[in-house]
Parts: structure tokens; sequence; C-alpha cells
């Protein structure tokens, strides 16, 4: 083990970038671990924070829009998360989410809007393309055409948001994102540094995996380090942050996002129903989470702001006190669950 980690540190040194020859470095950030190590980890890096741009993909369509996937306060969580930091964050999103796209049918996919540094919104796409139905979950696979939320409301909408900016146009971009070896065999084949799909002749887009090769512990220890609150999914035992409701989820996440918030879960079983083609082929969200033995979760969000402000049940200020981090971070270490997108 101690070998594969050395081996795996020194490809990744190979592997780096020259991090002073890019005029911008995107962080696709979640709000999540890993792209929260991979932010902390440039800034010990000496990357200027000038240079640094957060970016959301909203997964329910433009930001404020009703959860039908995600967490609800995933937004509120990264755009506090970006305040805390000084460094800006833009958003960007597949025209009526992930639940647009799932009632698709015989239209084209939506268009995609971002947010611009003058705080403007631009939007491209959704006027070509294939007339297509869909009425079917995305289904748990490494195949992004099977498990088409990931592609359609996170990849493309990231290279469509690139391609379609003007200041991008003889720059030279770093996409930096938190996939890991470790998390599963298909993300252990990936690149370290690659050029990234919107590289072409008039614009420089690479793509650097940082933390490619870091372990569970290695990146709670450098969140630990920064005294970072994190996203509250990890306090209420989720092991990974993906969509409250991820396809990926196991039962006790179906059955813990059940209690947490009902109507969503509920919605959710109801078109597994009317589709009459389940998320995971073999059993219904409604029989898999009655194989869990959690209790629904103990914090009572009904009636409770999800948003990270004063009516929220979890923590406002972003850091932890020093002398608490030991006590604070020791489940987050302790929980290696490992559910999520593959
Ligand atoms: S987190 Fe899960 S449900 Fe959400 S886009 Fe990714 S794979 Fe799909």
């Amino acid at each position: 083990m101690f070998e594969e980690i050395k081996v795996g540190d020194i490809l990744q040194h190979l592997n780096r970038p020259k991090l002073d020859e890019y005029d911008t470095v995107i962080v696709a950030f979640s709000g999540g671990k890993d792209s929260t190590a991979c932010f902390l980890h440039l800034l010990d890096l000496g990357v200027p924070k000038e240079k640094i741009e957060l970016w959301h993909h909203s997964i329910d369509g433009e930001p404020g829009s009703k959860p039908f996937m995600d967490w609800p306060i995933t937004e509120s969580y990264c755009k506090s998360f970006a305040d805390a930091f000084n460094v800006p964050i833009y958003f960007s999103w597949r025209h009526g989410g992930f639940k647009r796209e799932l009632l698709k049918e015989n239209q084209m996919v939506a268009p995609v809007s971002w947010e611009n540094p003058d705080g403007s919104i631009g939007t491209a796409g959704g006027k070509r393309g294939k007339i297509a139905t869909r009425r079917k979950f995305p289904q748990v696979s490494p195949d992004l055409r099977v498990r088409w939320c990931s592609s359609v409301l996170k990849i493309d909408v990231m290279s469509i948001a690139v391609n379609n900016q003007e200041r991008f146009k003889g720059q030279k971009t770093l996409v930096v994102t938190g996939e890991r070896a470790e998390e599963s065999s298909s993300r252990a084949k990936y690149a370290l540094f690659e050029n990234h799909r919107c590289n072409t002749l008039s614009r420089t887009v690479h793509h650097w995996r940082p933390i490619h090769s870091w372990t569970h512990n290695e990146v709670w220890s450098i969140i630990k380090k920064h005294l970072v609150k994190p996203h509250p999914a990890y306090l209420l035992g989720w092991g990974r942050l993906s969509c409250m409701t991820c396809i990926f989820g196991n039962a006790d996440q179906w059955k813990m996002a059940h209690g947490l918030v009902p109507e969503m879960v509920e919605e959710i079983m109801r078109l597994e129903e009317e589709f009459g083609t389940t998320i995971k082929r073999d059993i219904s969200i409604r029989e898999l989470m009655k194989k869990s033995k959690k209790r629904t979760p103990q914090v009572d969000l009904r009636g409770r702001s999800w948003d990270w402000d004063k009516n929220s049940p979890f923590y406002r200020s972003f850091f932890v006190f020093k002398w608490d981090a030991d006590w604070y971070y020791e489940s987050l270490f302790a929980n290696n669950d490992n559910t999520g997108p593959s």
C-alpha cells in the first residue's frame, strides 16, 4: 500500500502542470470534499486567488430552482464557501435541469446558461440536435450514455460554458477536477494531466486532476488543516457529496433523504412507477428503502431553512475553531463510505 501511494505521488508530481503559466484556473466545485481539497491544494501550492474561479453546475437548473435531485443547501453552501475565501463563483446550468431532461418527450436537449464575471448571463445550445424522448431515469453505469445525468448536466455544461466565452480565446486555462483513483476502477484509469476537450488552436485548455492519487484521509487532512466546515451532507452521514438522491445512493442514503426531504423522494418514486423503469433496474427505490435499518435522521428539516443562514439548523460560521478540530473531524475521517458516481 505504502509503495502504491509513493508511485502515485511520483506520477502526480511528474504530471503536474506549470501553474504559473495559466491565466485562469477553473475549479469544478461541487461543494464536496474532493473539490474542496483541490481548491485548498491550489492555495497551498501558491496559486494566486485572483487566478482561481470556482464553477458550480446546478443540477436542477437555474440557481434558486426547486430542488428535484440535489441537496437544497448546496448552492447556498457553495456561495458561502466562495465568500469565505474571497474567490469568485460562477454557476452554470442546463435549462430546466434534471427534471426537464428526464421528462423530455420528442424534444431537443435544452440550452445551457452560465454566469459571466461581469454579472451577465450567457446562453448557448438547444438549437440543433436530435429530437428524442427520455422518460427514464439515468441508470447506474460507468457508461455516460446510459448514466446521462453526468454528461448532460455537468460535463457538457462546462464545455459549452468554456467554448462560448470569448475571454478564454488566446488564453491559457487550467480546469481542475477532483476525481480520485480510490473511488472506482474507472476513475483509477483517468489521466492525471491532459488536454481538456475544449482545447483548440485558438484556446489552450488543459485538465488536471491534482488529487487523483490521494486517499480519503489525505482529503480530510487538508480540509482539517484549513479548518473548513464541510457540506452538511457529511455531518448527516454521507461519505461523498453528490446529488442528495443520487442514482448511486444505497438503501440507507435513500431512507435518510426521504427523512430529510420526503417530497423529493416521493416524487422520484412516483415517476419510477409512472415510467415502469426503476433507477436500480432490479429494485424500486420504495423497496430499496425498506432494506435500510437506519433510523430516519434526527435533524428535522421540515419547515426549517435549507440556506446557510440564521434559520438553518446547520452552522453559520464557515470555519471550525482550532481547539475543536480533533473532535469535529473525527467522524468525518471515520466515514469511508464510497457510494457515489464511479
Ligand atoms: S450525482 Fe448522481 S444523480 Fe447527480 S448527476 Fe451525478 S450521477 Fe447523476
